[in-house]
């Protein structure tokens, strides 16, 4: 295997199980893939304290990328030189992409009077009404309210006031997502440009490093089961659609170097890595 492999991988319902948020199905893969020396780039909606969570679970030390694009977290030291547009941030080389939460919250302040008892963010929610409102357990609902680049809504009011509260928050240039049970609020990023720019710095560092010889071919996977994933496997090198027990597969642009899996979540994430490896797609 002469070219550099770089896997991105979603959390929630692909490396993760939807329902149980269990990896065991992905224990010998990622085992796998750490020999190859791959690196597994977690890309996912997660917050910072989520993602590092798992990290250690999965005793993982590459970069990874934070709710939905908006930054990328790259260990200190792990290229030879600091890239360009990162800050320092505990340990961490630091790119962000859009905004942080108090532009947000600062643009909900001015607009509250209009939109009075229509909303209650994050923010104004304590640990135990997030818990509530989610199902997530105390000690998870405050990892999800630790969130640096947007703020999700719990939306009271009506669709009326919702369709003018949107209007004017684009307006503002926030981009307004309806989630499964928020509406959120947030700068424009995505997993792809992420990816994209992660990938970049792979490539400029690798070149740096061996100057002498004609630098590797670097091949990107990415691996994803939501809407939100679909930026990031238009990018990649090959795109793997893992399979989700509570919806489609959506819909893709590309047609070529696309796998979806017959199993859900984890498994599914196995069984994909499984065929690309043994394909000549990498080689
Ligand atoms: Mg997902």
């Amino acid at each position: 295997m002469n070219k550099k492999i770089l896997v991105f991988t979603d959390l929630d319902g692909t490396l993760l199980d939807h329902y149980t948020y269990q990896t065991d199905d992905a224990t010998e893969m990622i085992i796998r893939l750490k020999q190859n020396n791959i690196a597994i780039i977690p890309n996912s909606s997660k917050t910072l304290p989520e993602i590092q969570l798992i990290r250690q679970q999965l005793n993982l030390n590459s970069p990874f990328i934070i709710e939905n694009g908006a930054a990328i977290y790259i260990p200190v030291n792990y290229f030879p030189t600091q890239p360009n547009g990162t800050h320092l941030e505990n340990g961490f080389w630091v790119k962000s992409f859009c905004p942080n939460k108090d532009h947000w919250l600062a643009l909900l302040k001015n607009n509250e009077d209009s939109f009075k008892e229509a909303f209650q963010s994050f923010s104004d929610m304590s640990v135990e009404q997030l818990a509530e409102l989610t199902g997530l357990s105390l000690e998870n609902a405050a990892l999800s309210k630790q969130r640096q680049y947007g703020e999700p809504l719990n939306w009271l009011g009506n669709e009326e006031q919702q369709e003018q509260f949107t209007n004017i928050m684009v307006e503002l240039g926030a981009n307004v997502l309806q989630g499964g049970r928020f509406l959120h609020i947030s700068g424009h990023c995505d997993k792809g440009q992420a990816q994209a720019w992660l990938t970049e710095q792979y490539k400029q560092n690798q070149m740096s490093i061996d100057l002498s010889s004609q630098p590797n071919e670097i091949v990107t996977i990415a691996l994803g089961d939501g809407k939100n994933d679909i930026a990031m496997l238009e990018q990649a090198t090959i795109a793997v659609q893992v399979r989700s027990p509570v919806h489609d597969f959506p819909e893709l642009t590309r047609k070529e170097h696309v796998f979806q899996s017959s199993l859900y979540g984890p498994a599914g994430w196995s069984e994909c890595l499984n065929e690309i490896l043994s394909s000549k797609l990498i080689y």
